[in-house]
């Protein structure tokens, strides 16, 4: 018997890195998992048979969260499959970096329609029957830097600031109504996206982190699955911050 029996968890970005953590760590718990992914077919499918293995049921949804018109249709098509979300890790997220000087609209654009309204707009479409059922977890994945700031992170720390505070206020919203919404906010962690990190900076990185290292995807899955469980009730509008120590 899992804590998370009986429940539905919908992810995004759930193929790869921090968010194929996730969907184990919740199909751990005991939940069923709707994942999506954006391009990594195959990785998504690996993740969903691994899933099937723990007993557990999961099925995997093509769709960019930045677009509307797919997230209507995904949003509908887990709804038919699985009936009630009762959790949703809003995990998806890219950079593009570039100094501000340097960065261009569409660059500006492309990371914040990802990282900050695909997550408020997927929040919207699935929390009217999360409210009236009376129990629910919103889980949002943003990051240290948007807690510190980073040298050419304008575009993603503004983005994530902005789910910090999209948190914090549909905390406020939602708490009467059972449900809680929260953010991870997870250091540097050794994924696909900072493999793209030039070594000397991740060197950088290690210095500044009392811990002296990167984290480990299932170190902020961990977090997750808490933030999801019926232990995690009384907990809302919260930044857990997953960082060595990095930021405190
Ligand atoms: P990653 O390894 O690059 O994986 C990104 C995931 O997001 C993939 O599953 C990808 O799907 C999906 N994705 C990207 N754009 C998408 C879109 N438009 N629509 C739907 N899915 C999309 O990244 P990660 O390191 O695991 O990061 C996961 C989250 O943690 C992000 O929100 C990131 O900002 C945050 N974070 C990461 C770190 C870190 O150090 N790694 C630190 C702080 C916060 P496909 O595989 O299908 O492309």
């Amino acid at each position: 018997m899992g804590v998370l029996d009986g429940k539905v968890s919908f992810v995004t970005g759930g193929s790869r890195g921090i968010g194929r953590a996730i969907c184990l760590a919740l199909a751990e718990a005991g939940s069923d998992v709707a994942l999506n992914y954006s391009t990594s077919r195959e990785a998504a499918e690996e993740v969903a048979a691994l899933i099937h293995k723990m007993g557990r049921k999961a099925l995997i949804y093509q769709a960019n969260v930045s677009n509307p018109d797919e997230d209507d249709t995904m949003v509908a098509q887990i709804v038919k499959d699985f009936g009630l979300v009762h959790i949703v890790v809003n995990n998806a997220g890219i950079t593009r970096d570039k100094s501000f000087v340097k960065m261009d609209r569409p660059m500006w654009h492309e990371v914040l329609n990802v990282n900050l309204t695909g997550p408020a707009m997927i929040i919207h479409r699935l929390i009217k029957p999360m409210m009236e059922h009376g129990w629910g977890r919103i889980i949002n994945i943003t990051s240290i830097v948007g807690q510190m700031g980073n040298f050419g992170q304008a575009n993603y720390a503004a983005a994530k600031g902005g789910l910090m505070a999209l948190t914090k206020t549909l905390a406020r919203e939602f708490a009467k109504k059972g449900v809680t919404v929260n953010a991870v906010a997870p250091g540097f962690i050794d994924t696909d996206m900072t493999a793209d990190v030039p070594s000397a900076s991740l060197d950088i990185v290690r210095q500044m982190t009392p811990m002296g290292r990167l984290g480990k995807p299932e170190e902020v899955a961990a977090t997750v699955a808490f933030l999801a469980s019926p232990q995690a009730s009384f907990i809302t509008g919260e930044i857990i911050g997953v960082n060595g120590g990095m930021y405190m």
